[in-house]
Parts: C-alpha cells; sequence; structure tokens
C-alpha cells in the first residue's frame, strides 16, 4: 500500500487531505500550536485524488497517523468511510476531522461549533434569542444553519440561488430554519455571507453577496472568508456603522477542536490566531 504520510523521526503525524491543499493555512495554524506546546507532531498538506481516500484512512488505521483534517473535495467520501460519525458529522454527511479510538477512525465536524465559539468570543454576545440571515447553502453554510438551531437562535433564514438547497440547509437549524430572501436582511440581527462572493482568487473579490442597502448600524455582519481579512463586504458592513467579524475567527476555533481532539489538550488559540494571519499578510 502506497504511503502517503511519512512521519518525521520520532513524531506523531497529521495532515489535511484534499484537492487541492497546496495553499492551506492548515499546517501554519497547527505546527504553530503543537511548538508552542512542545508536542512531538508535525503536520503536513497533502493532496490526494478521490480514489486514493480510503488508501490514507487505511494507513491512518495502521501506522503513526494521529489525527485528520478533512477539507474539499473528500468532507462527503470520508464520512462514509470512517467507522464512527458523530452526530454533527452524520447530519452533515460531512467529515473535516478523523481521530483515533482505538483502532478506529472516529469522523467529525468542527466547522459548527468553531463559528459558534468564535462569534461569542468576538461579539462576547450568547448567539441564542437573535435572528440569523445565511448566505449561501453549501457545506459551511449547513454547519453554521445547524449550530445556530442548537445554540437556541429565534430564527434562521437560508437564502442562495437554489431554492431547494436553502431549504435543506435551513432544516437543518430544526424548527427556527426556513429558507428566505436577501431583502430580508434588513430585518436580521446577523447576516453571515457562507459564499466565496469576495474571495481572492474566486475571480469575484469586487463583488457583494448582498446590496449594501439592506445593512445597517448595529447589526453583526460576518463573512466566513478570511483572505482577503477585510472583504468588500466587510469593508461597506463597517462603513454603515454594523459590527464586522471575518472568517479567521472559525478557522481557528474549528481548527481548536480539532487539535483538543486529537491530543487532548487545551488549544493554544492565540498562538494559532496570530501564526495564520502572519502567514496571510505576507
Ligand atoms: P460550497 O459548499 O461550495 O458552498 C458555496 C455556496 O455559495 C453554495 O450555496 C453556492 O451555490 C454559493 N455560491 C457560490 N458562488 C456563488 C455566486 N457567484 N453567487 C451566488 N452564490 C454562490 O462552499 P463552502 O465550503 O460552504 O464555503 C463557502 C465559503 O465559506 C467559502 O468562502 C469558504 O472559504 C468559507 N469557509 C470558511 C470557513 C472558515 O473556517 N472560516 C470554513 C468553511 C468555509 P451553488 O450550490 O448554487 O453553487
Amino acid at each position: 500500500m502506497a504511503k502517503f504520510l511519512i512521519p518525521s523521526a520520532g513524531r506523531t503525524a497529521a495532515a489535511v487531505i484534499g484537492d487541492p491543499v497546496l495553499h492551506s493555512l492548515s499546517p501554519t495554524i497547527y505546527n504553530a500550536a503543537f511548538e508552542h506546546d512542545q508536542v512531538n507532531w508535525s503536520y503536513s498538506a497533502v493532496s490526494i485524488t478521490a480514489e486514493q481516500v480510503s488508501d490514507v484512512l487505511e494507513e491512518m488505521r495502521q501506522s503513526e497517523i494521529g489525527g485528520l483534517s478533512v477539507t474539499m473535495p473528500h468532507k462527503e467520501a470520508v464520512a462514509n468511510l470512517v467507522d464512527e460519525t458523530t452526530a454533527h458529522a452524520k447530519r452533515l454527511g460531512a467529515v473535516n476531522c478523523v481521530s483515533k479510538n482505538g483502532g478506529a477512525l472516529v469522523g467529525h465536524n468542527t466547522d459548527g461549533e468553531g463559528f459558534i465559539k468564535a462569534v461569542v468570543a468576538e461579539t462576547k454576545e450568547e448567539t441564542e434569542g437573535k435572528s440569523y440571515l445565511v448566505i449561501g447553502a453549501g457545506g459551511a453554510a449547513k454547519a453554521v444553519a445547524l449550530a445556530l438551531g442548537e445554540a437556541g437562535a429565534a430564527e434562521v433564514i437560508v437564502s442562495s440561488r437554489n431554492d431547494s438547497k436553502s431549504r435543506k440547509a435551513a432544516s437543518l437549524a430544526g424548527q427556527v430554519g426556513r429558507s428566505g430572501s436577501l431583502s430580508e436582511a434588513e430585518e436580521v440581527d446577523v447576516i453571515i455571507n457562507a459564499t466565496p462572493i469576495g474571495m481572492r482568487g474566486a475571480g469575484n473579490e469586487n463583488q457583494l453577496p448582498l446590496p449594501v442597502e439592506v445593512m445597517h448600524k448595529g447589526q453583526i455582519v460576518v463573512d466566513l472568508i478570511y483572505h482577503p481579512l477585510e472583504t468588500e463586504f466587510l469593508k461597506n458592513a463597517s462603513r454603515i456603522g454594523a459590527r464586522t467579524m471575518n472568517g479567521i475567527g472559525m478557522l481557528i476555533h474549528q481548527a481548536a477542536l480539532q487539535y483538543t481532539l486529537w491530543t487532548n489538550k487545551e488549544a493554544p488559540v492565540h498562538i494559532m490566531q496570530e501564526a495564520v494571519i502572519q502567514q496571510i499578510s505576507k
């Protein structure tokens, strides 16, 4: 069987698997944490094809691979190949983290919990009782809708260019979830961009996921994008007096949860955050 991860001498290997992973920030985030905590692990980015996913998981079962992060396009495939899945990963049908429990591989999804932790940390407010508009209905939107429903949101409206996908994502929030339109942004407490509109390299960096006119002062506006650190969407929201938050918090907090699942240690969140901001700002 081909080996995908070669641990450096005496170290436990961890990696992100996906395609592409060349520009992944995960090695920077996790290696900063391992170094800070003097944990003898090393983390790399490994590009694999769909056909290679089951081989990598088999390698993890048999060797010194301690943890895997999973990114596009393999999150759904891994959910079907691990031995156990957590309730969140099962409901989302997607795994972004694999840990070991004895000989078994356990699939987790830390995106939603990471999002909630980030919002609470940055806004210093609880998530419950508020109304939310989630723009987009892909993997991130689903994880956010599920987490908001569990966190006691009063209403979770999902709006995307495909209404059946919006309804599916909104249903993850339970009774408080429904599909809706972008114009409803005016009435909500929190607006979340969960599309790639405005992301560097996506070809639409100057576009907005929502017309500026429907946002107002006092709202919390979140962009899950972290590159650039301040998208056009956030710049506009900030200009009209909304409180803004980029995707770094979610990126770091979902990674921190993975770190703890693998090492049983509390993650050095500030070290991870500093390392990633330094890398993005280069
Ligand atoms: P995804 O599964 O591909 O979903 C993207 C969503 O955006 C889909 O609903 C898609 O609609 C919609 N969309 C894409 N391009 C659009 C356009 N030009 N106009 C209108 N809608 C458009 O991607 P994802 O994994 O959910 O990621 C979404 C964003 O969140 C990305 O920017 C990603 O970087 C970010 N993200 C951040 C974190 C973090 O930790 N901060 C974690 C995950 C994701 P269709 O389905 O119709 O194509």
